[in-house]
């Protein structure tokens, strides 16, 4: 499934217009700034490339210049609809493509989902993303996540949702009931996308991202890193992040969780230094942007993930289960957060 590099050179598919290298970023002379000059995934390669305690220094200047380093935001992720999804993703457990034993589900009650948010609520998360496993929803649907949408906002939460592709009346609706957030993740880069989903394409991704921007939902948009993608690829899903004109509000940067029965199960191990990496390269490269630890954590040693908040990494997935995936529990993350320092944000005297 690796890529060679020498492949990469070749002009990506699905890359906005190529921009002249002389008005692009040069990694090398640390630019940093807010400008809007497009990132060349060269450049972003570049970034990967520094010594280690270089790359370091710069991210956390970066972050320092635009968020408080000790603060980090808690987000909850409910599953409402889960399983049974026609699409193919390598990764997921919820394909039914995968013989991965999740059983589908039906929608669950806005009752439900009330408990499910007082409880995040009560345990300190600030936003709360709820995710159904659809190729992309109906009209019907859309009614429905509507409707969970205001009993999250009723609870004094941000709302997010993650549906799948959404047509623009769709995301219209759900602003109109509240939705702060839309996730939907470019998941790899435009080059190495073919090899983890085949039941559509890159740009429908880049085409539900822009319906959300058009109707002044926020945009949360990341990826996952150690299937198998070279690091020229993991700098090709940077670059696409970091070149929406603005970039994603909320960034997720998922190490891959190897599910049985799906195809990347056996994927070896990303060494954690360059997962750390690629959150340090994630807060160079889009400043203002929550950079979020998310699938992946589980597996991660508390030494891998004070690196990440050093790289950046200022927001996390709180909770016992991500969609159908193990987190760290609660308690863990409450010690770790203590032992290093931190807190939580818009909770002021929250004791995390
Ligand atoms: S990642 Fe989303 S779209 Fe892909 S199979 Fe899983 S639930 Fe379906």
């Amino acid at each position: 499934m690796n890529v060679p590099d020498t492949v990469l050179a070749q002009p990506l598919r699905f890359q906005r217009p190529v921009q002249p290298m002389a008005r692009a970023r040069d990694a090398s002379a640390g630019d940093t700034s807010a400008s809007d000059a497009p990132w060349a995934v060269a450049a972003v390669a570049e970034l990967f490339a520094l010594p280690f305690a270089e790359l370091l220094h710069r991210a956390q200047t970066v972050h320092r210049q635009h968020f408080d380093p000790t603060e980090v935001e808690l987000a909850t992720l409910l599953s409402v609809k889960t399983g049974g999804c026609p699409e193919d993703c390598g990764y997921c457990p919820q394909s039914a493509h995968h013989p991965t034993g999740v059983a589908a589900t039906k929608m669950m009650t806005p009752e439900a989902v009330r408990e499910a948010v007082l409880g995040a609520k009560a345990a300190g998360a600030t936003r709360f993303c709820m995710g159904a496993a659809w190729r992309a929803p109906k009209d019907r649907d859309i009614e429905a996540v509507a409707e969970l949408v205001r009993v999250v906002k009723d609870e004094g939460l941000e709302a997010c949702a993650t549906l799948g592709m959404l047509e623009q009346r769709h995301a219209q609706a759900l602003q109109q009931a509240g939705l702060d957030y839309y996730n939907h993740n470019l998941d790899t880069s435009p080059d190495f996308y073919g090899d983890v989903i085949t039941t559509r394409d890159y740009q429908d991704r880049l085409d539900t991202l822009q319906h959300v921007r058009q109707v002044g939902v926020k945009v949360c948009s990341g990826g996952i890193v150690g299937m198998g993608e070279s690091r020229l690829q993991r700098a090709g899903l940077i670059a696409q992040l970091a070149n929406l004109q603005p970039h994603p509000e909320s960034v997720p940067i998922n190490d891959l969780v190897k599910v049985p029965g799906t195809p990347l199960a056996n994927q070896p191990d990303l060494d954690p230094i360059e997962f750390v990496r690629t959150i340090a390269v994630a807060r160079i490269t889009m400043p203002t942007a929550r950079v979020r630890l998310s699938a992946g954590r589980r597996q991660m040693s508390d030494e891998t993930q004070a690196l990440c908040f050093a790289a950046g990494a200022n927001s996390i997935f709180y909770g016992d289960k991500l969609l159908v995936t193990g987190n760290p529990d609660v308690d863990a993350d409450r010690e770790l957060l203590t032992r290093l320092g931190m807190k939580a944000v818009g909770l002021q005297g929250h004791a995390v």
